[in-house]
């Protein structure tokens, strides 16, 4: 059962769509080429004499103080060359896994719609290697943020099984299925796959300490929630809203909207938890690469349609 498209629905992903390719255009020309080439050219006719060299360090002070303010937001680079340095933004300290190691988040634009971004729920899967790649994709190019938004992204939520290569944590549990959630159980459904085998629930439903993080992450309020994982190349949805959503992450990410074969057999995962406790949705993104893709970034993006 899908959630029926209403017509602004529609015409709000026909705009998102628009939008996209706008964006994905942006990317491919660089921006403000023009720009560029007419500011060269006039350094190059001004290139004799000291007068040139006073002119030349005017220029580069108007460029340098323009390239600093429109470093502080996320206005319009129009007319200037890409940033190309580091926004400074900082990583902040959400939790600690079973072994210690940090677990991080960054906060990616100051608007009051806030997004959530989970990577490497699966340490053997490419979701920290994504959302590593969009955490330093969107700290030098703050411009992909869109308006009004704000972006949270959890790059690596299972530091401990991304070291060891591991779909579990320390623990040996599958932490998707270690939410707290009606139906859980320690023990896992026999529909999961077969790279479950050996892994467990946990010892209560959110045992662990990187379950608890992402618990806590969400609990500050979030419009829709999109978790990276590999690697059935789809795009799958729970919760109110869910399902437009994950057609116009689908649109542009080029992936189709399904369901895993064996998700009503899944017992305390993020998908079922999320839309029950905070009443938002939830997109898995099912990746089939390890590379960020213009594609795949601007998919993500999507998620704020
Ligand atoms: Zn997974």
């Amino acid at each position: 059962m899908g959630d029926p498209m209403t017509d602004g629905q529609h015409s709000r992903r026909a705009a998102l769509q628009r939008q996209s390719a706008q964006r994905l255009e942006q990317l491919r020309e660089g921006p403000d080429s023009n720009a560029v080439r007419q500011s060269e050219a006039r350094r190059r006719t001004k290139s004799v004499g000291s007068v040139a060299v006073v002119a030349a360090a005017l220029v580069a002070m108007l460029l340098v103080g323009a390239w600093l303010a429109l470093g502080q937001g996320h206005g319009s680079y129009e007319g200037f060359p890409r940033a190309s340095a580091s926004t400074g933004v900082r990583p902040r300290q959400v939790g600690m896994s079973v072994r210690h190691q940090r677990i991080v988040s960054y906060s990616f634009g100051g608007g009051p719609r806030r997004f959530l971004i989970v990577g490497g729920i699966h340490g053997n899967e490419y979701g920290a290697a994504v959302g590593e790649a969009l955490v330093q994709k969107l700290q030098s190019d703050p411009r992909l943020v869109p308006p009004g938004t704000r972006f949270d992204v959890i790059p690596d939520v299972n530091p401990d099984g991304h070291l060891a290569d591991t779909r579990g944590n320390a623990d040996g549990v599958d932490l998707n299925r270690n939410f707290p959630t009606a139906d859980w159980s320690p023990v896992l459904s026999a529909g999961d796959t077969s790279s479950s085998r050996g892994l467990t629930g946990g010892s209560s439903p959110g045992s662990e300490p990187e379950t608890q993080a992402i618990i806590r992450q969400l609990q500050t309020g979030y419009e829709a929630v999109m978790t990276l994982h590999s690697r059935a190349g789809i795009v799958d949805f729970n919760g109110p809203g869910g399902a437009s959503l994950a057609a116009s992450v689908s649109s542009v990410i080029g992936l189709p909207v399904e369901h895993l074969p064996y998700q009503s057999q899944i017992r305390g995962s993020m998908g079922e938890f999320v839309p029950v406790k905070f009443g938002i949705p939830v997109i898995t993104l099912e990746l089939t690469s390890s590379q960020l893709t213009t594609r795949t970034l601007m998919g993500v993006m999507a998620i704020a349609q």
